[in-house]
């Protein structure tokens, strides 16, 4: 029964274009309207008609500590006693700044923004001015928010929608952004060689989450890094999903491979919005007002936001085991859902990387976005909402990964397998 989202979808669609405030929320992608959330606890999420739903959204990352968890909120009710916003420093964005450098191994120097789209344009900005350059490099399917420069080929949200490349982007920016594909070293070596001395930055999801989840092969990300130290190029990784997810130091971490610059989001505003930008000391002091490149943002360091980000961050970095049980639960899973394929001789992939995985209605390897794009889409509509209507909450694309949570215990674990075993039966 979602009769109170029906009735409010109704009306969202008269005063917001297309009934939601981002794409994918709308379910488009897999037929039916969007559940209402009224709040969430743990490991749950409840609708405007009282239902609760297994969550494996998680905000889209951020609540990897499951919702409403008690720490953070406590530090956003004290922050809110003191000021919702400044328009001036605070003691707390010095200890966030501090905290982060100590946490991702190639940050020296961090500059706080508003959402992971801010920290992917500004981070851009910043390599072009760094290098003098104008062209970038990005791989088919990779998302880095809704930057003019990224709307090429990206993956998430715009390819559910069917519009990778936006009407909107002019001519001129989309010119200035090569695109090819992930996990093809020699792809890019090709278009560096093409565009030789025009390229500022390689940017990329060092394991994609916007295609659906696809790892890095191996030597991939060594190999760019490789590349980018001989021609002069700033290597950005986009952490916005794995950065403190994957592991304390996000991928460049777990794959032991350091970019120029790093952008992050989610996690580091403990569900509010906060995105941030960092990497090389003598790159960020081009940021203003150390340098040249002009970036700024009302909002940003928002007490409130901070305080939220500060409390999420230091829990991780003082309770490493997070990761340890976040991988196994995962594995888990993972290795329930191959179970399940096997007894009902059905062939399809699934993807993993520590808390983060996908199940792709293909038989093939998914390794990028031409073989990401072969899962059988209809199929995954359907067996979204077998899972929704068994209570578990997915991603509604085929095309976004599932992000889990310390709140899923060994039990909830099991509970989704069987439901995946139930989803896979109805659907074939
Ligand atoms: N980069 C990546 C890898 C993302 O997954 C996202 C959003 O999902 C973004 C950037 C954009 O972040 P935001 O939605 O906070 O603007």
């Amino acid at each position: 029964m979602i009769q109170n989202s029906q009735n409010l979808f109704e009306r969202a669609q008269q005063v917001i274009p297309g009934g939601v405030n981002s794409p994918v929320r709308a379910f488009r992608a897999v037929g039916g309207n969007p559940v209402f959330m009224t709040s969430a606890k743990g490991p749950y999420l409840y609708d405007e008609d009282n239902n609760q739903y297994l969550d494996f959204i998680n905000s889209w990352g951020p609540m990897i500590l499951g919702h409403a968890c008690d720490h953070v909120e406590k530090a956003v009710h004290d922050a809110l006693g003191k000021s919702f916003s400044f328009g001036a420093p605070t003691r707390r964005e010095v200890e966030m700044a501090e905290l982060i450098i100590s946490m991702v191994p190639s940050v020296e120097k961090v500059r706080m923004v508003n959402s992971g789209t801010e920290a992917t344009m500004s981070a851009v900005r910043v390599a072009r001015g760094y290098t003098g350059k104008d062209k970038i490099i990005k791989f088919e399917g990779c998302y880095h928010g809704h930057g003019d420069s990224f709307l090429i080929s990206a993956g998430s949200g715009a390819i559910t929608l069917g519009v990778p490349d936006s009407p909107g982007v002019t001519k001129g920016v989309a010119q200035d952004t090569i695109t090819v594909p992930y996990n093809n070293l020699e792809a890019v070596k090709a278009a560096v060689e093409a565009n030789h001395g025009e390229i500022a930055a390689i940017i990329l999801e060092p394991v994609v989450g916007n295609m659906g989840l696809v790892p890095p092969v191996n030597g991939f990300l060594q190999g760019l890094r490789d590349l980018c130290d001989k021609e002069g190029i700033i290597l950005i990784f986009d952490e916005v999903m794995t950065g403190f997810r994957l592991a304390k130091g996000g991928a460049q971490e777990l794959f032991n491979v350091m970019p120029d610059l790093t952008t992050m989001g989610k996690i580091i505003g403990g569900g509010l919005p906060v995105g941030a930008y960092g990497g090389r000391r003598e790159i960020m002091d081009y940021v203003a007002p150390a340098g040249p490149v002009y970036q700024a943002g009302t909002l940003s360091g928002n007490p409130i936001a901070m305080a939220a980000g500060y409390a999420m961050l230091t829990y991780l970095n003082e309770h490493p085991e997070v990761y340890a049980y976040l991988d196994n639960i995962t594995g888990k899973m993972v290795a329930g859902m191959r179970d399940n394929l096997a007894q009902l001789n059905l062939d399809y992939t699934i993807n993993q990387v520590g808390s983060m995985f996908s199940i792709f209605f293909t038989s093939n390897p998914v390794t990028d976005f031409t073989s990401a794009k072969q899962s059988d889409l209809a199929l995954f509509g359907q067996y979204f909402n077998s899972m929704l209507r068994q209570g578990i909450y997915l991603a509604p694309s085929q095309f976004e990964t599932l992000f889990v949570s310390v709140a899923l215990t060994d039990e909830l674990a099991d509970q989704y397998i069987a439901a995946n075993r139930k989803a896979l039966q109805e659907i074939h």
